[in-house]
């Protein structure tokens, strides 16, 4: 179904069920993309699977009233079964606002299951809109045709996700001028996850943090230093590349 509609909701989805979309989506849906009674949209929630929807006839009132009550919908076909995307970690110091919905919007693209904002010592920001962070996160599964949406954590210090990361679950840490190696190409099913610090870098004390962690191998993205947010992106891909020899 290229070209279709996607929509992430929270409702069970199973063919057969009637469900409202929220007014946000009903507004984009019948306002912005134009689509009515009989049009159909895919629907995903994370859990189901992704399954063909059809608009049901509007209420009275039309396209205003959808916007305002939210818009019915009918479940019809399964199109894809639920499949785990890959079991990779994105923690990474908090940027500037911009920068911060970049790295959300293209971690999700590029399979993030979880995003870890992250308070270093050279941190400038502390606090994120996690409605905002979610609207784009979901947005951009939305646009990807993934399955589920990545699970956003509240802000919290370099030390506390050290203290609170699973040993079993090996960290990549991405560290400038450090000559490390490049990060691994992981089988999508093997639990991993990348840190990349903030634009001024960690400090000494925090790469010191870090390499006292047994979980943790520091990692280098070529000679350039890049901004946080290419990082991050070119971390991932490296993560999900095939296997080098
Ligand atoms: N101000 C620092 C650069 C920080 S770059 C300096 O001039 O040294 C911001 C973050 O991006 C870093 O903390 C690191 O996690 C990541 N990063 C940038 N370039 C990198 C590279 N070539 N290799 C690995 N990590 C890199």
């Amino acid at each position: 179904m290229s070209g279709s509609i996607r929509l992430f909701v929270r409702d069970p989805l199973a063919p057969g069920a009637e469900l409202v979309l929220a007014p946000g989506q009903a507004h984009y849906l019948g306002a912005v993309m134009r689509r009515g009674a009989g049009d159909p949209v895919l629907l995903f929630n994370g859990r189901d699977g992704e399954f063909l929807a059809c608009i049901l006839a509007a209420e009275a009132g039309g396209r205003r009233a959808a916007a305002r009550l939210g818009l019915r919908v009918r479940v019809e076909a399964r199109t894809r079964a639920q499949a785990p995307g890959p079991d990779l970690w994105l923690a990474f110091a908090l940027l500037k606002r911009d920068a911060t919905d970049l790295v959300v919007q293209k971690a999700t693209e590029l399979g993030a299951a979880a995003l870890f904002p992250v308070l270093t010592a050279r941190t400038n920001a502390a606090r994120v809109n996690p409605d905002r962070l979610t609207a784009i996160a979901t947005e951009a599964a939305e646009q990807s045709e993934r399955l589920d949406v990545p699970a956003l954590h509240p802000p919290r210090h370099l030390a506390a996700l050290l203290a609170g990361w699973p040993p079993d679950r090996p960290l990549f840490a991405a560290c400038e001028r450090a000559a490390a190696p490049p990060p691994p190409g992981l089988a999508p099913e093997r639990p991993a996850g990348l840190l990349v610090g903030p634009e001024g870098g960690f400090t000494e004390a925090e790469l010191d943090a870090l390499r006292a962690c047994p979980f943790v191998t520091l990692v280098g993205l070529g000679p350039r230093i890049l901004r946080a947010e290419t990082a991050a992106l070119a971390g991932l891909v490296l993560l999900q590349a095939p296997p080098r020899a």
